[in-house]
């Protein structure tokens, strides 16, 4: 019998993959959690029906949410990721070695666990000496956390359940207040295609909260439209003016310095939305 797997990811449009197993599906407190194995994208993490990462294409948003605002920050020592339960983005901050402290603050642990499992290619940096996980709301973490960090990543879920907080502009005011006077901050900010008003409004915030407010795009095929932005608020630092090395200091897949730049090279629809 064939087995598929279909997220809905707007009233009218899907994306359905043919599943080989099932690994685990269970219920949280917080949401579904499931990690399935399929034919075209390798093993995927699934939280209320959404694809959070697969295998074949997680490179792709972890490298871009994390190596552009390391790199252009000259030097990023204390890093935090808000979500980001699977372990991708720490992955690849460890990567950069001005880090002294990746911290990551999962409101969800069974999310971290499952993906310790199910997921080592993209949970592994988890056990780095440099890392601290704290099961928290990424919300109180960063109100209790003044001129803690050279950065931070929101690496959260849809702006559903305990992830609505996250999109707020008083939430981007109190990670202001949690960056050193030159941090930098990004946030995963969904697809230009069918989340323009989420785009609109939260572009407009940032730029509100922060002097330096820039989005950029990354192809990631199982994210709905296939297209997606992440937006950076930045106290000192401009991304667009960064000083990039010529040649990077470990590997990378599709982060390079001239996707760094090009990144930021709007589509006329796009910079219609800021
Ligand atoms: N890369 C993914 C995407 O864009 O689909 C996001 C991956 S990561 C698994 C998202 C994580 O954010 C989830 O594990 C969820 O539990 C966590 N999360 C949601 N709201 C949160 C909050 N308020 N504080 C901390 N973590 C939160």
């Amino acid at each position: 019998m064939d087995l598929w797997y279909t997220e809905k990811q707007t009233e009218n449009v899907g994306i359905t993959c043919k599943v080989k197993e099932t690994l685990h599906a269970e219920k949280t407190d917080f949401q579904d959690l499931a990690v399935l194995d399929t034919l075209q994208f390798g093993r995927m993490l699934v939280l209320d029906g959404m694809v959070q990462a697969t295998l074949a294409d997680e490179f792709v948003y972890h490298e871009m949410i994390t190596h552009v605002p390391l790199f252009t920050h000259p030097r990023p020592q204390d890093v935090v990721v808000i979500g980001g339960g699977d372990g991708g983005a720490i992955r690849e901050i460890l990567h950069h070695p001005s880090v002294r402290s990746a911290t990551l603050v999962e409101i969800d642990r069974r999310v971290v666990e499952v993906s310790r499992r199910f997921l080592p290619e993209i949970s592994g940096g988890l056990a780095d000496a440099r890392v601290t996980v704290r099961y928290e709301d990424g919300i109180k973490h960063i109100a209790g956390a003044k001129g803690r960090y050279d950065c931070v990543m929101v690496d959260s879920t849809e702006p559903v359940g305990p992830a609505v907080g996250l999109f707020s502009r008083e939430f981007y005011q109190d990670i202001y207040a949690a960056l050193r006077e030159d941090g930098i901050f990004v946030a995963q900010t969904e697809s230009p295609f069918f989340n323009q008003d989420l785009i609109r409004g939260t572009f407009q915030s940032i730029r509100e909260v922060f002097p330096i407010a820039r989005l950029y795009l990354a192809s990631v095929p199982t994210y709905p439209s296939g297209l997606w932005s992440f937006t950076v608020g930045s106290r000192r630092y401009d991304p667009l003016k960064a000083r990039l090395p010529e040649k990077l200091p470990f590997a990378t897949r599709y982060y390079t310095p001239a996707v760094h730049r090009g990144a930021f090279a709007l589509p006329a629809f796009v910079e219609a939305l800021l």
